[in-house]
């Protein structure tokens, strides 16, 4: 049976190191259809090489999109902290002074602007019960001890947004930017989570993207299948341990327990001036 810790605070005394994450999942094993650009070595600088002083101040730099996403949900965040802002000729302007906008690339003041434009004609949670609207800077959410089998892991899940709607179901918005597919495994880890934080609630999981003002439709979940993924979940979590202890055991097996997928991912990947198998230009 499966099921969160019934006594927390026994395991708890010991530090679990074991964890899953939607950042975990999508570094280990890429969406269906998206399998060409995925290459497992960036999980290997990720989280076994992250302390080394290179890939770390690699892992500091904020890129582009990061920023992006970060500053559209502090907006939105800023845009509910006052709803006079609604009815504001001047909001936009005010909001790129609250996020300082003017320090920023061009790139991410233009498009951040837009996306506040944008939130402004639609704002999606006015009118809403917002119980939690993150700023996004929050750092780790709090883990969510889960038991699979003999198992314990922890789970993270940073939630943008948890709206109750009228029915009283419990609504887990996710807001987005670029022009990345939604990707219905978070949903479901979301759903994971409202199992344990707010078991009472029949809860759905959304995705707002909040540069094309597209919204997915809602996901559920049939309780087998939220288990089934508390199972995934738990495997990766246990796989991911493995590949660091064997990493640690032998880093110059690096290359082998990472292994490396040079093509199109390179051009975007944050370790390629230290990786010694990027490719500069692929082909078309
Ligand atoms: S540079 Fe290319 S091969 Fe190296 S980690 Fe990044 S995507 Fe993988």
């Amino acid at each position: 049976m499966n099921h969160q810790v019934s006594n927390p605070r026994k395991v708890c005394s010991k530090k679990i190191w074991n964890f899953a994450s939607y950042n975990l999942l999508s570094l280990h094993s890429p969406p269906v259809g998206l399998e060409h650009l995925h290459c497992d070595m960036k999980r290997g600088f990720a989280k076994a090489r992250k302390r080394e002083p290179l890939v770390a101040a690699l892992l500091k730099q904020d890129n582009i999109p990061q920023r992006i996403g970060l500053l559209a949900q502090k907006g939105v965040y800023e845009f509910h902290q006052d709803s006079s802002m609604f009815s504001d000729k001047d909001a936009i302007d005010q909001l790129a002074i609250i996020l300082r906008l003017d320090r920023e690339l061009d790139l991410v003041r233009e498009r951040v602007t837009q996306i506040l434009k944008n939130y402004l004609k639609n704002p999606i949670l006015s009118g809403k019960k917002v119980i939690k609207l993150s700023r996004g800077d929050e750092g780790f959410p709090k883990p969510i001890l889960i038991q699979q089998g003999d198992y314990l892991f922890n789970l993270y899940a940073a939630i943008d947004c948890i709206l109750i709607e009228e029915d009283n179901t419990l609504h887990i918005l996710d807001f987005k930017t670029g022009k990345t597919d939604f990707d219905r495994r978070q949903a479901y880890i979301y759903l994971l989570a409202a199992k344990y934080l707010y078991p009472r609630y029949k809860t759905v999981a959304s995705f707002y993207n909040l540069e094309t003002c597209k919204h997915s439709k809602p996901i559920t979940a049939t309780p087998e299948t939220v288990e089934s993924f508390q199972i995934i979940m738990s495997r990766l979590a246990k796989q991911h341990q493995l590949d660091l202890q064997r990493y640690r055991k032998n880093s110059a097996d690096f290359r082998y327990i990472f292994p490396p997928n040079p093509g199109v991912s390179c051009r975007f990947c944050p370790f390629s001036s230290i990786c010694e198998f990027a490719i500069a230009e692929v082909a078309a």
